[in-house]
């Protein structure tokens, strides 16, 4: 059921400029750069994306302080904007602050915001949010995790409260780390399902257990499945075994993409062996289930992916899949991670998950 064959791209030059990781750079805060926005919009350039007039360029909705205000406390909200007016430093080994943060991180809610009114008011079709810094680590009152804001979160509670939306939304988090500050926000939420895949890395402390399904009236709209450490692109699409059957039950009006490539091969940050395949498959995918339940309303919000190299042709991979046109690896992802397949170990993940869904879903 096509609206009008358009998909909108949120993009906004400060975020190829702005929010610079201090110099010397602290290695991990450092990945968390403007490059990664730069990179992906001179590669869509290149590809004449933006010439195709199925493509909408979209600036960023002006948001009101008291949006951020939906999602987190005054006194964090204060505080961001306090630090950021005194420049360049460290709040802790994760995050950084520069004096344009404050107002980037806003920025990146109205990129979200914005993405999604765009597919709601059927303006498009389908949109992605090329925005940062991301914001699936960040809660109520602290950032983590190079995340200041939570974009997502921040957004649906601006539709609940503004908007007076109060139809179901599917969050599917594809980002290499769990989403540990998103899920908080809607644990106990039955109208709000989370589905996260990410790799499972008990040394670093992540959580996303898959026994933690949510609480009260939201217990089974939460569901973690982790995945072992270099999984490939092969492991990756194991979900939709357990992903498909769930959404066509939970019935979204809409869904929502966590959309981190940190699991590609060479991201500097995660630990898994995925290549652009994986990006495409899942999207075409989506697609299909999001036509099929939601009439196509689908919408990516970049969290991850530190990859300069990667990360253009990734985003590049999810435009092709929206566009319905095959893709083609790119040459520098000549490395056959085959014989790597976690297949074992996610079979086993993946029955005991089902084990426990079965207490809420079909499946
Ligand atoms: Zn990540």
């Amino acid at each position: 059921m096509t609206v009008n064959n358009k998909i909108g791209i949120i993009v906004d030059g400060d975020f190829a400029t702005k929010h610079a990781p201090p110099y010397p750079h602290p290695l991990f805060c450092s990945y968390e750069t403007p490059l990664r926005i730069q990179s992906v919009l001179t590669y869509l350039e290149k590809k004449g994306i933006f010439d195709n007039d199925r493509i909408i360029k979209i600036k960023p909705k002006l948001i009101e302080e008291s949006v951020i205000n939906l999602a987190h406390t005054k006194y964090y909200i204060d505080s961001i904007k306090h630090l950021s007016s005194l420049g360049n430093g460290l709040l802790n080994d994760e995050i950084f602050l520069t004096k344009d943060t404050f107002e980037l991180a806003k920025k990146a809610i109205g990129g979200t915001i914005q993405a999604i009114e765009y597919v709601l008011n059927k303006n498009i079709n389908q949109s992605i949010a090329l925005v940062r810094p991301p914001g699936h680590h960040a809660l109520r009152e602290t950032a983590s995790g190079l995340c200041i804001f939570n974009n997502i979160a921040n957004s649906i509670l601006y539709l609940r409260e503004k908007h007076h939306y109060d139809k179901k939304i599917a969050i599917i988090d594809i980002d290499s780390h769990f989403g540990d500050g998103l899920v908080q926000y809607f644990y106990d939420d039955p109208s709000v399902l989370y589905f996260s895949v990410h790799e499972f890395d008990f040394v670093e402390g992540d959580v996303g257990f898959i026994n933690e399904l949510g609480a009260g009236e939201g217990r089974g709209t939460s569901i973690n499945f982790p995945l072992p450490l270099n999984s490939t692109d092969e492991d990756f699409l194991e979900i939709f075994d357990i992903l498909d059957p769930i959404l066509k039950q939970f019935m979204p009006d809409l869904i929502l993409i966590a959309a981190g490539f940190d699991m590609h091969f060479t991201d500097p940050i995660g630990n898994c062996l995925l290549t652009t395949i994986s990006y495409f498959k899942f999207t075409k995918k989506i697609l299909e289930l999001a036509e099929d339940i939601c009439e196509g309303k689908l919408i990516y919000i970049l969290e991850g992916g530190y990859s300069l190299i990667a990360l253009p042709f990734c985003i590049h991979s999810v435009i092709t899949a929206l566009f319905k046109e095959e893709f083609k690896k790119p040459s520098f992802e000549y490395l056959d991670f085959s014989e790597n397949s976690k297949k074992i170990e996610i079979n086993k993940i993946k029955s005991s998950l089902k084990k426990l869904l079965t207490n809420y879903w079909t499946i």
